[in-house]
């Protein structure tokens, strides 16, 4: 997680104090947030949806729905993310996707190891990390994946291989501005298995900066299962 490969950045890290990456106040080396910026990043606490982690209010009841869950089939078995998209931790990711700061890959990836200890994850075995493929001419037009960048580093800190899996075959508009039913219309037929490639009897971790609804994380494991993936759990560095 803390490891810094350009090797120029890691000269000058030998006569420059680390800063911290939100107020630029000298933290430890294998850091990249200080205590207070940590501590202002909103975490996601129980009670939250067992399938989407929808945070809500008041205790759960037996009779508990979740209304982003709510008459739909979401594919993944659970998607999970430690933080919400909000103050600090929208801002980083934001700057990491919009204005190509890569660097703040290591702290969204620390975010989003964290939510490898959920009850849901720890422990469990995986066979791959797969990343939510972009459309070619839109990674061009952004010159990377940003969670294909997240996927990677994961990938070396918990010993997984990655593999690039999915690819999306429609450039969609931006979810953003669409409602839920929109979201699913627009991503009908938007992602395939990539030639070759093979999840039959794999348990797959799949990985997106951030989980708005679900719909994309949703649509990519359903290809997964239909290929043979036996699990797909997901995780993101954060959820709206
Ligand atoms: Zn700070
Ligand atoms: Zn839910």
């Amino acid at each position: 997680m803390h490891v810094r490969p350009n090797p120029l950045a890691a000269l000058a890290s030998l006569f420059y104090p680390a800063l911290c990456v939100a107020c630029s106040k000298p933290v430890n080396r294998s850091e990249y947030l200080c205590d207070t910026c940590q501590s202002q990043a909103p975490r996601i606490l129980p009670p939250f949806c067992a399938k989407c982690s929808e945070p809500f209010s008041g205790a759960i009841t037996d009779e508990f729905r979740c209304a982003n869950c709510e008459d739909r089939v979401l594919h993944f078995d659970a998607a999970v993310a430690a933080y919400r998209s909000r103050g600090l931790v929208r801002n980083l990711i934001h700057e990491f996707k919009y204005q190509r700061q890569h660097y703040l890959r290591h702290p969204l990836t620390g975010w989003l190891h964290e939510s490898m200890n959920d009850p849901r994850l720890v422990g469990r075995r995986f066979d791959v990390i797969a990343s939510v493929p972009l459309h070619p001419a839109r990674e061009r037009e952004r010159g990377f994946n940003q969670a294909t960048l997240l996927a990677e580093l994961l990938s070396k800190n918990i010993a997984v291989p990655f593999r690039a899996i999915l690819e999306r075959t429609r450039y969609t508009t931006t979810q953003t501005a669409h409602d839920r039913a929109e979201r699913m219309e627009n991503l009908r037929d938007a992602f395939r298995l990539r030639k070759k490639a093979n999840v039959r009897q794999l348990r797959v971790l799949l990985i997106d900066d951030v989980l708005t609804t679900g719909s994309t994380l949703s649509e990519c494991a359903r290809i997964l299962k239909r290929a043979g993936a036996i699990s797909v759990h997901a995780a993101t560095a954060a959820r709206a």
